[in-house]
């Protein structure tokens, strides 16, 4: 089941945390993985490793999602390279978060522009070679603070929301050319991203979640894995959330 042999999937920030749980189930699952980082080249390389050790297929590739004419560049060369390109992950993302009084302008920016603009410059380049193949996946890394809202995130909320406005959109457009476009909004997960919150407030996280624990990355990854595979053929415009029944 959810055979992705002989597809090509870029996956932005794949070196860590969801990213990387969506890389190497991808690949298991037979995709060719692109691993996009920004910085963090070590980590990106350690995860297509781990990829080929496990004998799947990656490559490493870095490009700053926030840079417009990088992503083009990037997109094209793998769509020429590999010869197409079948899955977009928009996974890359940032939280910068702060009560809405001591936000700085420059935060604002660098979280949209990475979180948003990031996500429609990559759906932009990759589209084009989807369209051309007349089929493809988009899946948006929303959050369920998208909907559910959460002190001391105004502005990551209102990025995360904004990709559930690109995902129904996006759908629309580009359903009668095969390509889907889905988002899937995860709860607490343990990455990286959320390693420096207070024991309390994780505390306090876990008693508003049903299931009564934190989630792990590959619980995330295999909704992407559904939302990329072909059976997933009739899925279009829709949000997963991966919660633990924390938002309902
Ligand atoms: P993470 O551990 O902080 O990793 C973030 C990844 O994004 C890194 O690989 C990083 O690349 C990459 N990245 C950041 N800015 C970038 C840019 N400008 N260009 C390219 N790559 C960039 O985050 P995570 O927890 O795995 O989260 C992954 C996604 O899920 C994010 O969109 C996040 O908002 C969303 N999410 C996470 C949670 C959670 O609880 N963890 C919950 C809901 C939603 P480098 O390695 O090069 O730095």
């Amino acid at each position: 089941m959810f055979d992705l042999s002989g597809k090509v999937a870029l996956v932005t920030g794949g070196g860590r945390g969801i990213g990387r749980a969506v890389s190497e189930l991808l690949a298991r699952s037979g995709a060719f993985v692109v691993v996009n980082y920004r910085s963090n080249a070590e980590a990106a390389q350690a995860t297509v490793a781990a990829i080929e050790a496990a004998g799947g297929k990656a490559e490493a590739l870095s490009f700053d999602v926030a840079d417009a004419e990088a992503v083009d560049v990037a997109v094209r060369d793998v769509a020429k390279r590999h010869g197409r390109l079948d899955i977009l992950v928009n996974n890359a993302g940032v939280a910068l978060d702060q009560l809405l009084l001591r936000v700085k302008p420059e935060e604002i920016e660098r979280t949209f522009a990475t979180n948003v603009a990031g996500a429609i410059y990559c759906a932009k380049a990759a589209i084009r070679p989807m369209m051309k193949a007349r089929g493809g996946r988009i899946i948006q890394l929303s959050s369920v603070v998208a909907e559910a809202g959460n002190p001391g995130q105004a502005v990551y909320s209102a990025s995360k929301a904004a990709l559930l406005g690109l995902t129904k959109t996006l759908a629309r457009e580009y359903a009668s050319r095969g390509v889907t476009v889905n988002a899937v909004a995860p709860g607490f997960i343990e990455t990286d991203m959320t390693a420096d919150l207070p024991e309390q407030a994780k505390a306090s996280i876990v008693e508003q979640t049903p299931i009564g624990r934190v989630g792990r990355p590959e619980e995330v990854a295999a909704a992407v894995l559904f939302l990329a595979s072909d059976e997933a053929s009739y899925v279009t415009g829709q949000v997963i959330r991966v919660n633990g029944g924390m938002y309902v």
